[in-house]
């Protein structure tokens, strides 16, 4: 083998490849940012490296995909707690409108990049105001993002309106066009809040850019009752007749669905993206997982943003979308460690379109992969991988990340982000907002 750039060697490696394959111990080469081999510790030791990392005692796996949440509301996080959904909107809302700017945002994003990047979170799919300040930072760190133009019939922070979305919305997507670490997506909030001519206009743009579209869509009992009055359907069907699931689509949410939405989604190939802390804690319900599972919907699996769940904590979302589909239906063998895992790795990279390049530990995918430490006294003994990373693996154990080939945190040091000077900044503007927010 022709020498390569870094050869990791000796982790347990759990490569999500097509054969699922466990290797103990194994070890991945990169060259170029792209996996060149992956093998046994035995068949790679001898290849000749400019780096070598000895990862005996640690889990080698593809980084994790969080697909869905929104970066900027990390400004906001736990500002509003304790009111019903709609009450609790509204008074957000008030301190989005005054804080919210292409700075802040971008500082939100830094700082929500370095607590994935520190959780093992390697590509994330983003919808706020100004993407392109989350779009900036996550090129900055190293990051692998998803995003793209919102759309949304009211003016909002960024004081456009709604006629000229999708002007801007086309210069934003061909400004991102050649950034590798940047995939578009063109996501208007929801079915309520954007018109059936808006959300069309969405999708061809979508279309057009050869972008995926992402939207939420039956989060609330309410909101599925709000839309069945306008529209006389429900959200998935009015979606879906308006023929907008007819293109690459993820839906973040799918909580209240009927058995006509059920047959509309698996007909369409529409992907739901399944956000269990977010759901619980703002009482929207329980998503039918298991049952999306069993008729072959892909489900991948979000933290939603920072204000709703609180954190970006990809572990515990893990955690409870295993034991949700549990406790719910009362089968101790739902929603198995080893899918759960598929729903944070490959279906979520499948999902968001890069099924080709990240989410598995496979020859000529990019190198996005994380290193778990194993020698800790929770993660001791380990007989079954898989259960531990779902019922045991906290994002404390993440210890080194890599992105593009790129190290971007080696053992536990943020190596893309300047973590002291965004904490300093977010603990002066959280200032202000808490100010503000006292004066109302
Ligand atoms: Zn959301």
């Amino acid at each position: 083998m022709q020498p390569v750039d870094t050869l990791i060697l000796g982790p347990v490696v759990v490569t999500m490849d097509a054969g699922e394959r466990l290797l103990d111990p194994g070890g991945v080469a990169v060259r170029d940012g792209e996996i060149v081999a992956v093998g046994r510790r035995a068949e790679l030791e001898g290849c000749d490296a400019a780096e070598t990392v000895d990862a005996t005692g640690q889990l080698l796996m593809p980084g994790l995909v969080n697909a869905h949440t929104h970066l900027g509301d990390s400004l906001f996080r736990s500002l509003v707690e304790e009111l019903p959904l709609e009450a609790w909107l509204e008074r957000l809302w008030i301190s989005e409108r005054e804080f919210v700017s292409r700075e802040s945002v971008e500082l939100g994003a830094r700082l929500s990049l370095a607590e994935m990047i520190r959780g093992g979170t390697t590509c994330a799919l983003d919808m706020f105001w100004f993407p392109e300040s989350a779009a900036d930072a996550a090129i900055e760190a190293g990051f692998r993002l998803v995003t793209g133009p919102i759309f949304f019939d009211f003016e909002g922070p960024d004081g456009v309106s709604s006629p000229d979305r999708v002007a801007i919305g086309e210069r934003w997507l061909e400004n991102y066009e050649d950034e590798p670490l940047i995939t578009p997506c063109v996501q208007p909030h929801n079915q309520l809040t954007v018109s059936p001519e808006g959300l069309r206009a969405a999708r061809d743009l979508a279309d057009s850019a050869r972008a995926l579209f992402h939207t939420h869509c039956s989060e609330t009992a309410t909101e599925v009752q709000q839309t069945v009055e306008r529209f006389g359907r429900t959200p998935v069907a009015h979606l879906d007749e308006l023929g907008i699931l007819d293109g690459p689509t993820v839906l973040a949410h799918c909580v209240h669905l009927t058995d006509d939405d059920i047959a509309r989604l698996r007909s369409t190939g529409a992907a739901v993206l399944h956000n269990p802390l977010s759901n619980l804690k703002l009482g929207s319900g329980i998503a039918p997982i298991a049952r999306l599972l069993e008729e072959g919907i892909p489900v991948a699996l979000g933290t939603d943003g920072p204000v709703s769940s609180n954190d970006l904590d990809m572990w515990t979302a893990m955690r409870f979308a295993g034991l949700l589909q549990r406790g719910a239906h009362m089968d101790p063998v739902l929603t198995p460690a080893r899918e759960v895992i598929r729903m944070a790795t490959t279906v979520a990279a499948d999902a968001l379109g890069l099924g080709d390049r990240v989410g598995r530990l496979a020859e000529g995918y990019r190198a996005d992969l994380i290193l778990v430490d194993l020698a800790r006294p929770h993660l001791t003994p380990m007989y079954d991988a898989y259960a531990h990373l779902v019922y045991a693996v906290g994002r404390d154990d993440v210890r080194s990340v890599m992105i593009d080939g790129r190290w971007v945190m080696r053992d536990r040091t943020l190596e893309t982000i300047d973590e002291a000077t965004v904490l300093n900044e977010m603990g002066e503007l959280a200032s202000r907002i808490e100010h503000h927010a006292a004066s109302l």
